[in-house]
Formats: C-alpha cells, structure tokens, sequence
C-alpha cells in the first residue's frame, strides 16, 4: 500500500483499494511482493473483465509494478546503481558486477526478488601486522542478472 502512495496503481484513485494479484493467486499459489499490485475497484474490474475495451492485461500490470518498485523506495540507492549499470551494459542476462559482502544489505532485496542471482568468494587472505592488527577479511560477491532482472529491466524502459 506504501509502495503505491495509498492509491490505485494504474489510475490513483484513492479509494476504495484491494491488494490484487497481477497473476492470479489460483495460478502462483504465493504471495511475491513483486505479484502484488494495489488497485481500485473500477480498475480491479478492468483487470478482471478481459472483454472489457478498457481491459488492463498482465503485462502492463507488471510494467507499472516494476516502475513502482524501483520509484517509491523498496531499492537501496546501491540497489538503484547496480540496476542502472546492468540497464547501461544492455541488461543481458549473465551480466555481473562485484561488491563487497559487507554491503549484502543493500543489496539484499535485489536477491530475494530473484532479480540478480549470488555467488561469494572468500578472499583467501587475512593479514596480521607485526604490531598484532589483523585486516578483516572481505568477501566478495558477484551479483549476475537473472532472467526475472532482465524482464524487470526491459519492463522499467517501455512504460
Ligand atoms: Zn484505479
């Protein structure tokens, strides 16, 4: 509800809103945050009545959502970054970038939406001074756009 400023998604009425599913709950059987959608009646039934001339189909639902996503604050400011250089590099699937695992925080919603898979490397060494000060180790994790980023991506451009 946040998310979407208390208003409807797609027309931002302001009331009466319900929690809607963009692929219906009988189809996914979860309740994915990046499924959810917040819509007004009228526009539920729109959603709802595909004979409807004014019907909202899927795929735009999802293209609002994603734009919702990364506009109103689910993303860190790194989130932002990585999906932006991901964007400038052509959003292709495999791409990676490589942050320090002391960042994983903020880029913890990018992987539990499933939009960038995670791979850690263990930094091999961890130095200790003559003086006895001991440099933590960093791991590293590589961040690799996954199919779900690309469509998110692709989604983000043709609103
Ligand atoms: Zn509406």
């Amino acid at each position: 509800m946040i998310e979407a400023g208390y208003r409807c998604a797609v027309c931002k009425a302001p009331e009466p809103l319900q929690i809607d599913h963009i692929i219906e709950w009988a189809q996914v059987q979860t309740h994915e945050f990046e499924n959810m959608i917040v819509l007004c009646a009228n526009c539920h039934g729109r959603k709802k009545d595909t004979s409807n001339p004014r019907h909202i189909n899927r795929a735009s639902l999802k293209k609002i959502k994603s734009n919702l996503m990364l506009l109103n604050g689910r993303y860190s400011d790194l989130e932002r970054r990585i999906i932006d250089a991901f964007r400038e590099k052509g959003a292709a699937v495999g791409l990676a970038v490589f942050i320090p695992e002391r960042l994983f925080l903020l880029v913890k919603f990018l992987i539990e939406d499933g939009m960038v898979s995670v791979h850690v490397y263990q930094s091999a060494m961890q130095m200790t001074f003559d003086n006895g000060a001991t440099v933590l180790r960093d791991d590293t994790l590589k961040l690799t756009l996954t199919d779900k980023g690309q469509t998110f991506i692709k989604d983000l451009e043709t609103v």
